[in-house]
Formats: C-alpha cells, sequence, structure tokens
C-alpha cells in the first residue's frame, strides 16, 4: 500500500473571523450532523487503501464540533492504516475547547494541536473578530499541556490593523515563553469577501506602512532565532525535529488526499477540488456521486513551476538533485537565466546541492517566485 498524507476539512465556525477568505461558514451549525456522517463516508471509501503518515483535520474550527461528532469522526479514523510514527494534527481555536474533547482527540490518536491564537493582545484580536481572548487561550494551552500534548504550534498574525511594531514584538515574547514546539507567522492578506476588505475600501481600516511590516518580519526573525526556534519556511519556525511533516509534504509536492468540501488532493500528477458548498457535498456523497467539481492532470511544465514555487518556501530549498530525478532535465534547463538574475543580485544562492533563497530573498520572495511562470 502507498504511503500518503491525508487532509480532512471541517467547514464549520462559530463565527466568521474579518480577515478571513477560507472556506468556511458560520450558521450551518444545522448541517453539521450530515455533513460528518458524509465525510466518513468518503473517508472509507478513498482513504483506507493507503497507508497514512500524515493527518491534518483542519478547517474552519474542526473542534467546533460537538463531542459526539468527533466521536463519530473518530470512528472513522479508527478504521485507517497508520504508519507506526504518523504525525496527526488537529487545528483548534481557544474557546471551542474542553477537556472532554481534548481527551478525545488524545484517545483518537491525535498528537499535534495547532491552535489558532493570531495575536496576544484582548483589543486586536476583538478587532480582528476572534471569538476568544489571551485568557482563554492560556487556560487552553494548558489544560492541552497537561492533558499530555507535547507538540503544539501556535499561529499568530502581523501587520494587523491598529498593531504596532512594539505590540508585535511583546506578542511574539510572550508566546515564545510558553515554549510551544511550533510557531506559524503571517502577515494580513487583505482578501475579497472579506469584512476587512470592505472596511480598506472605505478606508476606515488602519492598516502598518510597508516598512513597518517588513520590520515586523526582521523582529519574527530575530525574537524567534533568540528562543531557540529554526525558521525552515517563509512563515514557519519550529523547535528542532518538531516541523510539521504535513505541511513538509504541500511544500515538497509529495501526494496527498483530502476529503470534506473544499479539500483538495493531488495524486499522481493530478489535481481534484472538492466542491465548496457544504450542502452540495453531502448531496453528491450521500446521492453516491464524486464529490471533486474539478480533476486536472497537471501538464509537465505545470508540475515543474508548483515544484519551485512550493520548494522555495523551505529555507532548505530546492534540492537539484531531486529536481533531476523528478523531471528528467535538470533545473538549469529550464531557469538558467532566472537563477542566475537572482543570484547576481544575491536574492538567491547555490549551497552544497540546493538552490534557495538569501535572508533578502525571502523578503522578497513573492516577487522573485512570480518570476519562475514558464511561458
Ligand atoms: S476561525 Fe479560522 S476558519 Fe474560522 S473564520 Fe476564523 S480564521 Fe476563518
Amino acid at each position: 500500500m502507498k504511503d500518503i498524507s491525508l487532509y480532512i476539512h471541517i467547514p464549520f465556525c462559530k463565527s466568521k473571523c474579518w480577515y478571513c477568505d477560507f472556506p468556511s461558514f458560520c450558521g450551518k451549525d444545522n448541517l453539521m450532523d450530515s455533513y460528518i456522517k458524509a465525510l466518513g463516508k468518503e473517508i472509507d471509501a478513498k482513504v483506507l487503501q493507503y497507508n497514512i503518515k500524515t493527518i491534518f483535520i483542519g478547517g474552519g474550527t474542526p473542534t467546533y464540533l460537538p463531542l459526539k461528532m468527533l466521536e463519530d469522526l473518530k470512528a472513522h479514523i479508527k478504521k485507517l492504516n497508520l504508519t507506526p510514527n504518523v504525525e496527526f494534527t488537529v487545528e483548534c481555536n481557544p474557546g471551542t475547547l474542553d477537556k472532554e474533547k481534548l481527551e478525545l482527540l488524545k484517545d483518537m490518536g491525535v498528537n499535534r494541536l495547532s491552535i489558532g491564537l493570531q495575536a496576544y493582545d484582548d483589543s486586536l484580536l476583538k478587532e480582528i473578530g476572534r471569538i476568544h481572548n489571551v485568557d482563554e487561550f492560556l487556560k487552553n494551552y494548558e489544560l492541552a499541556r497537561s492533558i499530555g500534548f507535547e507538540n503544539i504550534n501556535i499561529d499568530l498574525m502581523f501587520a494587523l490593523p491598529n498593531q504596532t511594531s512594539e505590540l508585535w514584538k511583546e506578542s511574539l515574547i510572550k508566546v515564545a515563553k510558553l515554549n510551544p514546539e511550533h510557531i506559524s507567522a503571517y502577515s494580513l492578506i487583505l482578501e475579497e469577501d472579506t469584512r476587512f476588505y470592505d472596511l480598506n475600501n472605505k478606508g476606515t481600516l488602519n492598516l502598518p506602512e510597508e516598512d513597518v511590516e517588513r520590520g515586523m518580519y526582521e523582529s519574527l526573525l530575530s525574537i524567534l532565532k533568540d528562543f531557540g526556534y529554526n525558521q525552515y519556511e517563509i512563515s514557519n519556525f519550529s523547535k528542532e525535529g518538531r516541523e510539521c511533516r504535513h505541511n513538509m509534504v504541500y511544500w515538497s509536492m509529495d501526494e496527498y488526499i483530502g476529503v470534506g468540501s473544499s479539500s483538495a488532493s493531488y495524486i499522481e500528477s493530478i489535481r481534484y477540488k472538492n466542491v465548496e458548498s457544504v450542502e452540495e457535498y453531502i448531496q453528491k456523497i450521500n446521492t453516491d456521486k464524486q464529490a471533486y467539481k474539478e480533476k486536472y492532470k497537471n501538464l509537465i511544465k505545470e508540475d515543474v513551476e508548483e515544484f519551485m514555487f512550493m520548494g522555495l518556501r523551505k529555507t532548505k530549498g530546492i534540492e537539484e538533485k531531486e529536481f533531476l530525478n523528478r523531471f528528467g532535465k535538470d533545473i538549469d534547463s529550464y531557469y538558467k537565466d532566472i537563477i542566475n538574475k537572482y543570484i547576481n543580485v544575491k536574492l538567491l544562492k547555490r549551497e552544497d546541492g540546493y538552490l534557495k533563497f538569501t535572508a533578502e530573498g525571502i523578503q522578497l520572495s513573492n516577487y522573485v517566485l512570480a518570476d519562475f511562470l514558464i511561458d
């Protein structure tokens, strides 16, 4: 049986955060029960023929599901063939966790929690539409530790409205002092169809200037380094050996299977994307139809581009030998001029058989990566 990674999507949230364009919904709690039943059916039909090396239950807010539905999901998870050292992550949000749920997750085999804190400041949390405060986060974090979760990620955001550099540094230090094994930190991106997008169009969003945002990213790198975190991806930092193996699958373009509404799969160079509507997903599964709305075999050039976009996100970069093994041609046959152009201006470098960003290059990664599109 093939080893593969598994993503399970739970599309429900208690309320919608003001920056969020993820495929998640509030006010659809009445669909939870039929969704979990359909999800169980999709898991049984699609996943049992694989060995699962990593699982990531994301959303939405998986821990917003009531205990009974987490139990139902657990029954399907228990049927899976897991590799002995499986990494099993569940995303959770403060304010949706309690002792019973955490114990159930432990019993399900979950060995990694990813907690969405986003900001270590009550007024900022309110201003971005989060449902929790810092105190609730701290209680949930301590509870998770006391129940025995030894691998925890904390998600943070920067460049938020009204967030100063000082506030950001303080947040980082307070989070790092908690000593989680992993920290992810993303800058706010204004996405269409979010409350922030509308507020910004009306001119009422007080966002930090670009140079302040760059300074925030620099503080992120230096503060986390001081606390012993290793940056292994543009936005991800971990203690030694605690890199998120599931996300590494995406960045290395390995195969994964997704179940649930909006989930994506990548198997044998074919991309699948499930329908986004929760109602449509349930209806498709219940009538024994395929849940995907797109099935697309990547062209070689698309595989090459994605391999570059994803691989260069890793600080160790792309192994040139792996590129050759994968595509039968060396990396220069596709990108010689572009690589040399960015090596000359010190945004990329070649080192020990890897092509990677320099420290300056990471700051300008979006700009550089856009050049790796093949005409
Ligand atoms: S909890 Fe997460 S998925 Fe849900 S609305 Fe907020 S950011 Fe989006």
